[in-house]
């Protein structure tokens, strides 16, 4: 058995065999938390899982990049928005407290830090780096209130993530994943130091993370796709889905010097330790 992590058949991408797709993936004995992005997508992760009894859960939060802050320019997925949203969004804390205390919630995510799009700017980007960390303080927040872990996305903010977390740990037992971890080894020691675990997914097919992996101690992994995004190559261009999180346990338990089997057990372990999945 495998769990995917880090899903999003919450997302336009399924519209069309959203059923079969999971069928497949129930199937094959995998498992799946659909991650929410934005308001709407979380409440369609939320629908989805409650149409099964076991192996599909949810996760809420407001990512990054779709936070309302005037300063960039939103960048437009129609793999993603259910409907189309010309603006970004303002966090509500008691909108997202109702939904993750859905029993299927099984984390706040994905919530982080994105500075890939960023004003041009000093001041503005100033202005834009605050934003995104108030937000994030007030999710982190709402996991302490709920007692749920944290799916974190970064990207080209490992330094300030880091921060907040070490602040954020002094307060209280916050735990998590770091998702599509892409850092360096510096920075995925001082995760592991923190208590983090470091998700994974096709994006090892991409960029060399194979030291990284090696150290990364078998019990802070977990393995994710983050479909439809991020198809391991050997699919070719297909869209991805949760069956084919095969391609990257098979290439972690190579890294690892592991049996499929045992890497499948440990990593399975890993996920319903830290998303309380029975
Ligand atoms: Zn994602």
């Amino acid at each position: 058995m495998l769990i995917d992590t880090h899903s999003h058949l919450n997302f336009n991408a399924y519209n069309n065999d959203l059923e079969d797709v999971i069928k497949r993936s129930l199937d094959n004995d995998i498992w799946m938390i659909n991650v929410g992005s934005q308001y709407s997508t979380c409440q369609k992760a939320i629908e989805i899982s409650q149409k099964y009894s076991q192996g599909v859960y949810a996760a809420v939060g407001l990512h990054p990049i779709h936070l309302e802050t005037n300063l960039v320019k939103i960048k437009e997925d129609m793999e993603e928005a259910q409907q189309f949203q010309a603006k970004g969004e303002v966090f509500d804390y008691d909108k997202y407290k109702s939904l993750a205390k859905n029993e299927k919630v099984k984390a706040i995510g994905e919530v982080g830090l994105d500075y890939y799009y960023k004003p041009k700017t000093t001041a503005r980007k100033k202005i834009f780096k605050e934003k995104q960390r108030e937000v994030l303080i007030q999710e982190i927040s709402l996991a302490r209130e709920l007692d749920l872990p944290v799916i974190f996305h970064c990207r080209m903010a490992h330094q300030d993530l880091l921060e907040i977390l070490k602040v954020q740990l002094s307060k209280f037992n916050l735990k998590g994943v770091i998702h599509c971890f892409t850092g360096n080894w510096q920075e995925a020691e001082k995760y592991l130091e923190m208590g983090f675990f470091l998700g994974f997914n096709g994006i090892i097919f991409k960029l060399n993370l194979d030291e990284i992996i090696k150290k990364t101690p078998l019990d802070k992994i977990l393995i994710e796709t983050d479909c439809p995004y991020l198809t391991p190559p050997a699919m070719g261009t297909k869209r991805n889905e949760p069956v084919y999180i095969k391609y990257v346990a098979e290439k972690i338990a190579q890294l690892k010097n592991l049996k499929l089997e045992e890497m499948a057990e440990k990593t399975t372990d890993n996920a319903k330790e830290l998303f309380a999945i029975q």
